[in-house]
Parts: structure tokens; C-alpha cells; sequence
């Protein structure tokens, strides 16, 4: 079987413990390969080799370092289809999603900051007469950088690209639950010639080798992308030591439908931001939301077209809906659909744990779910699911409709369709969420910051802000 292992310094080596722990493959039950169970000496290995990296990383005229990380860009595009497989058999989705949108964008992730290392400047202002006063922006150090399962090399690349591309040395950690990405992309690094020590992942468990990376002194600056119990832990222990927090944190999105909207975009879009993954994406708007007018006409062609969804074998280029990532969140899935009929919800659709015969059948698969009939007061409304899992509910008016979208605690995302400009205008402007798209969903131009407000994280990513991040920023004054 497989064994996986960290990359230090350049070296693929196995953890100081010796021991491992095993990856299951979703789809299938069983495990299909071993990761390393790392824990704190295998994270001050990765520091020394970081800190001891660093200097050389750093000072490099910004066109090596962009010459190194677009070549990484495409060696991920020459490796898609092995990466693809990969990250499916790791995590359970439709292996054509993971290459049209996981590695398809861990490998745009890489190259937009390739460039952006060319581009990034820095400001002066003339004091009139008297001074020049102008910004340093130099790389933080060492950054640590943690990313979740749900879509492992896409966030993982999301994580480390701007750090690199800025001069900073990287330990990272994906997920224990999807490891196989990552380790590959190591693979890649030493091709395109990231020199060693500039990249180390450590294999392991959130608890053990993610904590050590949050507590380590010499790693000032943490980018975090995960749920919010687990950001508000490492915020408390990062924030007492002063240090650097970017979290990139959970959701409870809502997805606003009203009269005007174009009904098949809306609701053909509104399918695939509620199920695509599996459900298993922050960004997905899994509270829809839909004006009174077209309430009935948009819940019987909703729940149509869900049940045309194909679940099964990750593997096969017919599914639409994989498996979920493992059999504790398969558990969790299937308690809230019992928490919503408790609470007085209708299952118009789904609900059940599904039997796929042949080599998937002890695979962790749910159907998808449509639920109506709950007020957004409720738990199933409030906390985040994170499976294909989804409530509608009608409203009234548009001042119904921001109310009742703003009701949780979260701030991620919001689905905006209406073909009234000025409406789509004012209603982003009072939804409570760091990302709105208005008549479509997912679409990212990587300039844009990236983030949520409120519980769904603080610091945004993307573009600039990312770069920004990972440096500190001095203020020179020269008196003239
Ligand atoms: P978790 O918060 O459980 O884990 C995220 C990462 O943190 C994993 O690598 C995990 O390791 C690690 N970790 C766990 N405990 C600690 C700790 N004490 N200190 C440091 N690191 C730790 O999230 P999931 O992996 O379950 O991912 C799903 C969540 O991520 C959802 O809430 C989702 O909304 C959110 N998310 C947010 C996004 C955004 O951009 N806002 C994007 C994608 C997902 P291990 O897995 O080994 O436990």
C-alpha cells in the first residue's frame, strides 16, 4: 500500500514518530493508502528548513521567482489527469469536476501569482516640500498555511501561491482526509525547481501537526481556510501571540430568487450552487430563497431536476453527486435530514443514504435533498450542513427577502437573481456577505478580494490583499 510522506527540505521522508494513519477512499470504504500521523518534531524539522530557506527564497529578483511558479502552473496543467484522479479517489467528487474546477484552478492559483510576484509594488507619498515618505513591504518569514478537504489542491494552492510568489518560506498542511494532492504537487515542485526548504508540507492531524504550526513562534503569519469552531480555536491561541490571521471560515449561504429573474438560468444555476461537491463547498447557497409569485412553478422544476442528478461512482463521467468525504461526515449529513424532519420539515425529494452496487457500494453516498416548510430560525437553517442538502422558503417582498437571507450568524456568500438593475444594486448593498454574485455563482476573477464577513472569517484573500498578507509593512520617511 502507499505510504505517503511529508517533504522537508527538499526530502521526501517519513514522520519521527514512525507511525501512519489511514486514508479511506470515500467512494469505496477502504483504505487505500497510508499518511504520515506527523506531529511537533516533524513541524520544527519543516520550520528549520523554512527559516534556513528563507533568506536566499527572499531575495530573489521577483522573475526567478515567477520563472519557478509558472513552470509549476504547468506542470500541474501536463499532470491534470493524474491529479484529477487523485484528488476524486482522495475526497470522494466526480472526477470530471476535480478537473475542471480543482485542478483547473490550483494550476490558475499558481499562475496568477507567478505573474502577480512581477507586479507587485508598493506606495510613496510626497509631503509636499518637507518629506517622501514611502512603504517597504518585505515577506513576513515563515507562513503557515492550513487548508480543509473539500476541495484539497484547489484551496491548498489558494493558500500557499501568494506566500510564495511574495518571498516567504511555506510549512502547509491539507487535510489528514485528503492528503494524495498535496504530496503529488511535491512532486511537481522539485521539477519545476522550487529549491528545498521553500515549501514543506507536514502530514497529519489538525490537532496535532495544525496546532503546532498555529503555536510555533518562528511562524508569524497563519492563513486558514476550515470551519469556524476550528478558526476560533487557532485564533485563540494565535492571538495572544500577536500573529498574522487570515480565516477563511464556514457558511450558511442564501441564494435570493426573484419574480424577474430569467427562471431557467436561475434555476438550473441555483442546482448546480446547491449541489455541486456534493454540497461540500462553503460558497454553495444552501438556503434558496424565492419570491411568492413563482414559488410553486420554481420548487416542482427544483426538485425535477434534482432528481435528475445522477449520484454514483466518482469514477464514471455520468455522476453528478459523489461520495462525501468520509463516513463521520456521511454520520453528520444524515443526523441534520433527521434534524430538519424533527423541526417540522418536508422532504420534497431525497433524504436517504444511497447503496451503490459493484465496487462503490460501502461508499459514504446521500442523495440530494430538498426541504421546505422551515423558517430560517432553525437549526437546519442556521448551521452549516455542508451536504447536499438544501432548504427553499418563499418571501414576500424585498425587504422579506434581505432579512430573512441575513439571518445567521455567517457572512460568506450570497446568490442574487432579478433582472431589476437597480434592485440587484440595492440588495447587494444590504446583504450581509463578503461575496455576492448577482445571475450566476462561482465565477472568480482572482484581482478580486476573497472572504467572508461576521462568522464566516476575518482578512480577505485574493488579488492583492493576499500578497499583502504575508508582508510586513515599514514606513520610510526622508525629510527633504
Ligand atoms: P476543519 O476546520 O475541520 O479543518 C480545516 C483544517 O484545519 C484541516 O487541515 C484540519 O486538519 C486543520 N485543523 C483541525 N484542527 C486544528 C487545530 N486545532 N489547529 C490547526 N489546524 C487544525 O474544516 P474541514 O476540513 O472540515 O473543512 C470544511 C470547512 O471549511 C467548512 O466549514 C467550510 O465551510 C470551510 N471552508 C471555508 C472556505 C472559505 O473560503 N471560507 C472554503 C472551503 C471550506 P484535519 O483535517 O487533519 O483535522
Amino acid at each position: 500500500m502507499e505510504k505517503i510522506s511529508n517533504y522537508i527540505n527538499g526530502q521526501w521522508i517519513a514522520p519521527v514518530s514512525g507511525a501512519y494513519l489511514d486514508n479511506v477512499n470515500p467512494a469505496t470504504g477502504t483504505v487505500y493508502s497510508l499518511i504520515p500521523d506527523s506531529d511537533n518534531r516533524d513541524v520544527q524539522l519543516a520550520v528549520d528548513a523554512a527559516k534556513a530557506a528563507f533568506e536566499n527564497w527572499s531575495g530573489l529578483l521577483p522573475e526567478k521567482r515567477h520563472a519557478v511558479l509558472a513552470r509549476l502552473a504547468d506542470l500541474i496543467d501536463r499532470d491534470a489527469d493524474a491529479l484529477s484522479l487523485a484528488e476524486s479517489i482522495d475526497q470522494g467528487k466526480p472526477v470530471k469536476l476535480a478537473k475542471s474546477m480543482d485542478i483547473y484552478r490550483a494550476g490558475a492559483n499558481i499562475r496568477f501569482y507567478a505573474t502577480a510576484a512581477m507586479h507587485m509594488a508598493s506606495e510613496a507619498h510626497a509631503s509636499g516640500n518637507e518629506a517622501v515618505n514611502y512603504t517597504l513591504r518585505t515577506p513576513v518569514g515563515v507562513a503557515g498555511c492550513i487548508s480543509p478537504w473539500n476541495l484539497p489542491l484547489y484551496l491548498f494552492t489558494w493558500k500557499i501561491a501568494p506566500a510564495l510568489a511574495v518571498g516567504c518560506t511555506v510549512v502547509a498542511k491539507p487535510s489528514e482526509l485528503t492528503p494524495m494532492t498535496a504530496y503529488l504537487f511535491t512532486r511537481l515542485c522539485r521539477e519545476a525547481g522550487l529549491p528545498d526548504g521553500v515549501l514543506n508540507v507536514v502530514q497529519g492531524l489538525g490537532p496535532k501537526v495544525g496546532q503546532a504550526i498555529v503555536d510555533h513562534p518562528d511562524i508569524p503569519a497563519i492563513s486558514f481556510t476550515g470551519g469556524t469552531v476550528t478558526g476560533k480555536k487557532i485564533t485563540s491561541s494565535a492571538g495572544p501571540m500577536l500573529k498574522k490571521l487570515s480565516l477563511e471560515l464556514g457558511g450558511k449561504n442564501p441564494n435570493i430568487v426573484f419574480a424577474d429573474a430569467d427562471f431557467e438560468k436561475a434555476v438550473s444555476t441555483s442546482i448546480s450552487s446547491s449541489f455541486t461537491n456534493q454540497g461540500e463547498i462553503c460558497l454553495c447557497g444552501s438556503r434558496i430563497l424565492v419570491e411568492q409569485s413563482i414559488y410553486d412553478r420554481f420548487v416542482a422544476e427544483f426538485v425535477r431536476q434534482t432528481r435528475e442528478l445522477v449520484v454514483g461512482d466518482p469514477l464514471d463521467e455520468r455522476t453528478r453527486i459523489g461520495a462525501l468525504v468520509s463516513e463521520g461526515h456521511l454520520r453528520k449529513v444524515l443526523g441534520y435530514i433527521d434534524l430538519a424532519i424533527q423541526e417540522g420539515g418536508k422532504i420534497l425529494t431525497g433524504g436517504r443514504q444511497v447503496t451503490i452496487p459493484g465496487r462503490c457500494e460501502k461508499g459514504y453516498f446521500v442523495e440530494p435533498t430538498v426541504i421546505t416548510g422551515l423558517n430560517q430560525q432553525c437549526r437546519t437553517n442556521q448551521e452549516e450542513i455542508f451536504g447536499p442538502v438544501v432548504t427553499i422558503q418563499p418571501f414576500e417582498s424585498e425587504e422579506e427577502a434581505i432579512r430573512m437571507a441575513n439571518a445567521t450568524t455567517y457572512g460568506l456568500s450570497a446568490t442574487l437573481w432579478t433582472s431589476h438593475l437597480t434592485r440587484a444594486h440595492r440588495v447587494s448593498a444590504k446583504l450581509k456577505s463578503g461575496i455576492i454574485w448577482v445571475n450566476c455563482w462561482l465565477y472568480r476573477d482572482l484581482r478580486t478580494p476573497f472572504g467572508g464577513t461576521r462568522q464566516s472569517g476575518v482578512g480577505r484573500e485574493g488579488g492583492w490583499e493576499a500578497m499583502r498578507f504575508f508582508t510586513e509593512a515599514k514606513n520610510v520617511c526622508i525629510r527633504l
